[in-house]
């Protein structure tokens, strides 16, 4: 059975390249029939963020991906957050030493200081506590063994570092870049063990996907290089024939395909990179998410699953369930993929535009009771509609369809100075009079065209000569919907008065 997981450290809010894990860990999960879980990954402490878990766990509640299995919603392999777990990885790591896969270290942190300043002396490029560092460092690889005991028993402080091979090539069968292979000498012996007794993301990681019963890792490929040490320790431990599969996504790019996108470029480039509003606790700053800035989830998830993956053909408009149904790993490129916020809005759009005029309805009121404005449910409606192939953001049908409920108070500038004739402004004063003297029960978009039309063509005008200044004088606009179902839903009176007005 299938079993995925999201992994992420509450060390600051959720972003968009770690929803993008999330979704593509569900969405392989689901087309397989299988199980997502949410595993918290808070074993440094010190990185420990207030509110991030529960901002981890709204922001995929809102997206629509909540896991099978998660620390607020356990199952047979809890518990699901680290720190809880804290007792579960001594074992192994005892296991590693006993075994001669991994050591105690007794450095300081001068010493280790004291180690690194030498190679950098030494000009080596990426200083290492490797194969041959570690014969000049206090480890029980170096010291006698009753001293190692003797450290030990009185508590001096160490670490277990795993004992990395000198010469061996490590190899991993990754869905996403094919074969990867690494030379075991460009790996730390890294530190599995912390002084505190917690475990590092490596032992932690790797110990709970086993324990888990993870069959695939799908992970961001800033892990990329973590994986071969992963390797070595499914090894070790003798997990090797359960060791899960390895698909590592691809990096997210700054817009103009310059970098990777990082947290701190939302504000910079002007675009959210949370999925919902994030108060930094530290400082009380506050981020706008896509929820805030008016994204549909349905949206939001589409626009993610492009991020690294493609259907391979041109259709764009997926639903989840519709991405349940046709995600596989084998579509996940490997090549950087640029981040499009015009496109997040695109899709935005699309989704916006299909939903009922009576949903849609519902933002628009819910703005005008803000503003003191009554509305029946019916013109709502009606104004969502002739607005919904213009707006991208639900919060927009307001300001964009004012003109539906009140008098325009400026017109455009450069409509009026084109468009705003004498003879335009003599046909629609005609047009004022004639629609005055209609019956209410007569006025409509029809009617108002044959009448308006009429008139354009007794003038001996042409209709491009007199209808902008019509949609100025009622709407004050250069453009927008079309102006006979327009002056419908505004109703003949209020039409009339706009007309006077303009004219005056
Ligand atoms: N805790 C890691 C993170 O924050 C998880 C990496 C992994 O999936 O192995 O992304």
């Amino acid at each position: 059975k299938v079993r995925v997981r999201f992994a992420p450290s509450p060390t600051g809010p959720l972003h968009i390249g770690g929803v993008r894990t999330a979704l593509f860990n569900y969405l392989f999960a689901k087309h397989n029939n299988g199980e997502f879980l949410l595993r918290i990954e808070d074993t440094d402490q010190t990185r420990f963020v207030p509110g991030a878990e529960e901002y981890i766990q709204k922001s995929l509640e809102w997206v629509g991906i909540s896991p099978d299995e998660s620390p607020w919603n356990p199952g047979e392999c809890g518990p699901y957050r680290q720190s809880e777990r804290k007792g579960m990885y001594m074992e192994y790591a005892q296991k590693l030493i006993d075994e001669g896969n991994a050591y105690y270290a007794f450095d300081t942190p001068e010493e280790l200081d004291a180690m690194r300043e030498r190679l950098k002396k030494a000009k080596v490029a990426t200083p290492q506590y490797n194969g041959i560092t570690r014969m000049q460092m206090k480890n029980s690889l170096t010291l006698p063994e009753d001293d190692v005991k003797r450290r030990l028993e009185s508590g001096e402080p160490y670490v277990i570092r795993l004992k990395v091979p000198r010469k061996e090539e490590v190899r991993l069968n990754d869905m996403v870049r094919g074969w990867v292979m690494v030379h075991s000498h460009t790996i730390d012996d890294k530190i599995l063990m912390k002084s505190d007794g917690m475990p590092t993301y490596h032992l932690a990681n790797v110990v709970d996907d086993h324990l888990m019963g993870i069959t695939h890792v799908i992970r961001g490929e800033e892990w990329l290089p973590s994986a071969p040490l992963h390797v070595l320790l499914y090894q070790y431990l003798g997990w090797e024939d359960t060791m899960p599969r390895f698909a590592h996504l691809p990096l997210l790019l700054k817009p103009d395909g310059h970098g990777k996108l990082s947290k701190r470029d939302g504000d910079r480039l002007g675009f959210p990179v949370f999925p919902m509003q994030w108060a930094d606790p530290s400082t009380g700053d506050i981020s706008q998410g896509y929820k805030e800035d008016g994204f549909l989830p349905e949206a939001f998830i589409n626009f993610l699953a492009f991020l690294g993956w493609s259907p391979g053909n041109n259709d764009e408009m997926f639903t989840l369930e519709k991405l349940v149904e046709v995600f596989t790993i084998e579509r996940v490129g490997k090549a950087g993929t640029k981040f499009d916020y015009d496109k997040a809005k695109w899709f935005n759009q699309q989704y916006l535009k299909e939903k009922p005029d009576t949903e849609l309805a519902q933002y628009l009121l819910a703005d005008l009771e803000k503003e003191g404005i009554e509305c029946s449910p019916e013109k709502a409606a009606l104004v969502a509609n002739q607005l919904k192939e213009r707006v991208v953001f639900p919060n927009e049908f307001w300001p964009e369809g004012k003109f539906f409920f009140q008098q325009p108070d400026s017109y455009d500038e450069k409509t009026v100075k084109k468009k705003w004739k004498p003879e335009a402004v003599e046909v629609l004063a005609k047009y004022k009079d004639a629609i005055v003297a209609m019956d209410n029960a007569d006025f409509n978009a029809a009617s108002a065209k044959s009448t308006f039309m009429g008139l354009i063509e007794d003038a001996g005008l042409k209709l491009g000569q007199v209808m902008p200044a019509l949609r100025l004088a009622i709407s004050g606009k250069g453009m927008g919907p079309d102006l006979m179902i327009m002056q419908e839903i505004i109703g003949k009176e209020e039409v009339a008065a706009r007309i006077d007005v303009a004219i005056e």
